[in-house]
C-alpha cells in the first residue's frame, strides 16, 4: 500500500530506491554485500558463530559456583533455548542467500523484526524475553566479529556492488556515522530524529544526496526492502509508490539534474553583484579532501574547517599532533595559498568524542554544556596539541585559527595564553610556524554578539555561526525535531542581531563572514547582502546556487529597502517587507 511520510527536507534532490534499515545497534556492525558465490561460506560463518556461543554458554553453566543464585542458571538456560531454536538462524541465512547481506547485517535485520513483534506483545513476561533475544544476538555478533578474516568493522556497502540503489532509513545517525557512508553507494537518507541544522543534516548536505530528517516513526513504518521515493525538496518520503507516482518523480528527477548541469556554467564567472560589489565565497569542510572540490568550484578559501570530525571516529584514538599536522597541512596544500580557517575542536552536544575520548573530560550532550572552547580549556594538553599542529601547518600556507563558542573575556584571555604557550613550545623545538598567524572568533552566542567591541578589539577576523546563534537566541535545541518548527532564521531578533554584528564589524574594518547554514541558503542570499555581508562560507555544494543569486542582486537597492525589514516585528508586515526586498 502506498503511503507518504513527512519530515524536514535538509538536502535537496530526489532519490528513488530501496530502503535499507539501519538500527542503532546495527551501526556498530559491518554492512557489506558478500561476493557472488560466497553466500554459502558466509552462512557457515553465522552457523559457526552460533556454535561458538553455544560452547560459551555451556562453559558458563559449568563454571557456575554452587552457591550462585538460582536465577543465574535459569537465565543461561533461557539463552541456550533461544540459541537452539533453528528459527533464529533461518531467516538471516535466507537473507545471506537472497540479498547477499553479510552475516552480522542479516542477523541484526532479523533481530529488529523480532524486537518489533515483541514490542506489540502485552504479556510482561513474554515482553521481557525480547531482551534475552537481543543479548543472545549480541553474543553471536561478538563471536562473528572475533572470527578470523571477518570484514573490517567500519565497512559499509561498497559502491558498484549494488544491484538496486539504496536509501538509508534509521532512527538517528550520528554525524560521524554519516561520514562513514560517504564512500558508498547510498542515494538518500531518512531519519526519525534531527533538525535542519543538526550536524547529521549538515553532513548529509555535504554528501550532496537527498535527505529528509525528523520523519517521526519512519524507521518503524518502513520495512527493509520497501521501494521509496525520497523528495529532498519537499521533505516527503513516499513508501511503496505506484507506477504513476514513480513516472512523475522520474520526470522531476530529470529536470533537477538538468538544472544542476546548467548551474555548472557559473563556475568561472566573477562573483560580483549587478552594481559591481565584490563578494567572496568560502567553503565549509568536514574532511580535508573536500578542499579539492571547493577549489574546483571557485571557493576563495576555507571559511570553516570543522576539525572535530578528526576526533569523532568511534573506532580510533584521538589523533596526535603529527596526525593532525598532516591533515591540516593537506588542506593548506590543497588550497594553494588561500586562507584556511581551522576551527578548533567543537565537540559536545550532538557531536560525541571518539574512542580516544574515554580518558578525558566528558562533553555531555547538552548544547548548553561542556562544548567547543569550553571543553578545550578543560583539556589544555589536547588543546595545546591541536594548536601546535595548526601552527606548524601555518608554515606552509595561510592556516588561521578560529575559536568556537566564546562568550567570556576570561575565555579569550586563556585561549590567547595557550596559543602563546604553543608558539613557545615550537620555538623551543626549533619548528617553524607563522608567528603572525591570524586568530578569529566565531560569534555564535548572543552574549558575544552583545559585547562585540570586545571581540572586534581582540581578534583578526570574525565569523557568525548562525546555526548556534539561532539555537541560543531562540532557545531551540537545533537537533531536537520536536521544536524544529520554531527554529527560524527570519525571526526579527535574529535579523536585528546579525545586521548589528555585520554593521559594527564593517565599521571597525574587521573582516566578518557568516559560516552557518544561512550563508549557503540561496533563498537568504539577498537578505544577507542587504545586511552588508560580503564574505559567505558554505558547503561547496551550495556555492553555485548562492553565486547565481549574487549575480542577480543589486546591493544598493537591497540596502535601501532593508531598514523596513528590520523594523517589521509582526509576521505580516515582515512578509510584506521581505517581498518588497526580494522583488
Ligand atoms: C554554526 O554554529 O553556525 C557553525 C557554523 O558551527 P557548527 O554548525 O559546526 O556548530
Ligand atoms: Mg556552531
Amino acid at each position: 500500500m502506498t503511503f507518504a511520510l513527512h519530515g524536514i527536507p535538509v538536502s535537496k534532490g530526489i532519490a528513488i530506491g530501496k530502503a535499507v534499515l539501519i538500527s542503532r545497534a546495527a551501526l556498530e556492525v559491518s554492512h557489506y554485500l558478500v561476493e557472488p558465490g560466497k553466500e554459502q561460506a558466509e552462512a557457515q560463518k553465522l552457523l559457526d558463530a552460533f556454535q561458538q556461543v553455544r560452547l560459551e554458554l555451556d562453559q558458563l553453566r559449568m563454571a557456575l559456583p554452587k552457591d550462585a543464585p538460582q536465577e543465574m542458571g535459569a537465565f543461561l538456560d533461557v539463552h541456550a533455548l533461544i540459541l537452539a531454536d533453528p528459527a533464529l538462524a533461518e531467516k538471516p541465512i535466507k537473507l545471506i542467500h537472497t540479498q547477499r547481506l553479510n552475516a552480522a547485517w542479516a542477523l541484526t535485520t532479523e533481530l529488529n523484526d523480532l524486537l518489533e513483534q515483541f514490542a506489540e506483545i502485552e504479556d510482561p513476561y513474554l515482553k521481557e524475553r525480547a531482551n534475552d533475544i537481543r543479548q543472545v544476538a549480541e553474543r553471536v555478533i561478538k563471536a562473528l566479529n572475533a572470527q578470523k578474516g571477518s570484514h573490517p568493522e567500519t565497512e559499509f556497502l561498497p559502491s558498484g556492488d549494488m544491484e538496486v540503489e539504496s536509501i538509508i532509513v534509521a532512527h538517528d545517525i550520528a554525524p560521524h556515522d554519516m561520514l562513514r557512508f560517504k564512500e558508498h553507494a547510498f542515494i538518500g537518507f531518512v531519519t526519525d530524529l534531527g533538525g535542519k541544522t543538526s550536524h547529521t543534516a549538515i553532513v548529509a548536505r555535504s554528501m550532496e544526496i537527498p535527505a529528509v530528517v525528523g520523519v517521526r516513526h519512519a524507521s518503524e513504518m518502513i520495512r527493509h526492502g520497501d521501494w521509496l521515493i525520497l523528495d529532498g525538496e519537499q521533505g516527503v518520503v513516499v513508501v511503496a509508490p505506484d507506477e504513476q507516482l514513480l513516472a512523475e518523480y522520474r520526470k522531476l528527477q530529470t529536470q533537477v539534474s538538468k538544472e544542476a548541469r546548467k548551474l555548472q556554467q557559473l563556475k568561472h564567472a566573477k562573483t560580483e553583484t549587478l552594481d559591481r560589489v565584490d563578494i567572496e565565497l568560502f567553503a565549509n569542510i568536514e574532511l580535508p579532501e573536500d578542499a579539492e572540490q571547493a577549489v574546483k568550484l571557485g571557493a576563495v578559501g576555507v571559511g570553516l574547517f570543522r576539525s572535530e570530525f578528526l576526533f569523532m571516529d568511534r573506532k580510533q584514538a584521538l589523533p596526535d599532533e603529527e596526525q593532525q599536522y598532516q591533515e591540516y597541512r593537506r588542506v593548506v596544500d590543497l588550497m594553494y595559498g588561500l586562507p584556511v580557517n581551522i576551527r578548533t575542536i567543537d565537540v559536545g552536544a550532538d557531536k560525541a568524542l571518539g574512542a580516544g575520548g574515554s580518558d578525558v573530560s566528558q562533553t555531555g550532550t547538552s548544547p548548553l554544556g561542556l562544548r567547543a572552547i569550553r571543553w578545550s580549556l578543560t583539556e589544555p594538553e589536547i588543546f595545546l596539541t591541536q594548536l601546535r599542529a595548526i601552527l606548524r601547518a601555518s608554515a606552509h600556507g595561510q592556516a588561521r585559527i578560529m575559536i568556537p563558542m566564546l562568550a567570556h573575556a576570561k575565555e579569550i584571555d586563556e585561549t590567547f595564553r595557550l596559543i602563546e604557550k604553543a608558539k613557545q613550545q615550537l620555538i623551543q623545538r626549533g619548528q617553524s610556524f607563522n608567528p603572525n598567524i591570524q586568530i578569529g572568533a566565531m560569534i555564535e552566542i548572543p552574549a558575544a554578539a552583545l559585547v562585540l567591541p570586545l571581540f572586534i578589539d581582540r581578534f583578526d577576523f570574525l565569523s557568525i555561526g548562525t546555526n548556534d546563534l539561532i539555537q541560543y537566541t531562540l532557545a531551540i535545541d537545533r537537533a531536537d525535531h520536536a521544536v524544529a518548527h520554531l527554529y527560524d532564521p527570519l525571526h526579527p531578533a535574529i535579523l536585528n542581531l546579525m545586521a548589528n554584528i555585520i554593521d559594527q564589524a564593517k565599521r571597525a574594518n574587521v573582516p566578518i563572514a557568516v559560516c552557518g547554514e544561512m550563508a549557503g541558503d540561496p533563498t537568504l542570499t539577498k537578505l544577507l547582502l542587504a545586511m552588508g555581508l560580503t564574505d559567505f562560507s558554505m558547503h561547496f555544494s551550495q556555492l553555485l546556487l548562492v553565486k547565481r543569486e549574487i549575480l542577480q542582486a543589486n546591493v544598493g537597492m537591497l540596502k535601501a529597502r532593508f531598514p523596513r525589514v528590520l523594523k517589521a516585528y509582526e509576521p505580516e508586515a515582515q512578509a510584506k517587507a521581505l517581498e518588497r526586498l526580494l522583488a
